[in-house]
């Protein structure tokens, strides 16, 4: 039997981590991704064909203790790292951000990126089609809005890597997609 003539649609997930402290911001410094993690997910076969970790340097802020702490990421990893304009970058030429639906786990993600490309006056990477995955999983379980893990845990899959390394949650947030895509709940526009 013939494959059903339809194109492979691609997603790009992405879970960024930023600076970040227990609470506000020293004076002086805001805070700023230090990593995209993206995982492409196949929305036909359900596969998860690609992933990988861009770090950026922070340029007004410093990786503190606490965000160390938290993501995982030293200032040493982030200090070669690609500068936000360049990242942005990469996301279009490797990753075809800006015609590509992408998706993430609530709409923190979106938000930081508008925001520092508003302050930096740099293009936004993104295309329009963006879905909030946490919202889709809510409505689809008729459930409040579940972090990752919580998530994970009700759906019966593992954590797989670090919580809070960019890379492994967006592979852990792809296998969600990739469950409420399989029971017909991942909305079809996207
Ligand atoms: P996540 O995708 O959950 O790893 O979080 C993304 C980013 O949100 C982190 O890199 C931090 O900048 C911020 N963040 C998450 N959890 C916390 C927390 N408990 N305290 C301060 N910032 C946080
Ligand atoms: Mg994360």
């Amino acid at each position: 039997m013939t494959q059903p003539d339809f194109p492979t649609e691609l997603l790009n997930i992405i879970d960024i981590e930023a600076t970040c402290w227990a609470a506000q911001p020293p004076p002086g410094q805001v805070s700023e991704i230090i990593e995209i993690g993206l995982c492409v997910l196949n929305l036909r076969t359900l596969e998860r064909v690609e992933r990988r970790s861009i770090r950026v340097r922070p340029e007004r802020s410093e990786v503190s203790i606490f965000c160390t702490e938290l993501t995982g990421l030293t200032a040493a990893d982030v200090r070669n790292g690609l500068s936000f304009a360049e990242a942005c970058e990469v996301l279009r030429r490797d990753h075809h951000a800006d015609s590509r639906a992408w998706a993430s786990w609530g709409d923190y993600d979106r938000n930081q990126f508008r925001r520092q490309c508003s302050a930096t006056g740099l293009r936004y990477p993104f295309s329009a089609r963006h879905s909030n995955a946490k919202q889709v999983y809510a409505a689809a379980h008729h459930l409040p809005r579940l972090g990752m893990a919580q998530a994970l845990a009700h759906a019966g899959l593992p954590l797989e890597g670090r919580h809070h390394c960019g890379e492994d949650d967006a592979w852990n947030i792809a296998a969600l997609v990739a469950g409420l895509v399989k029971a017909g709940q991942w909305p079809a526009a996207s």
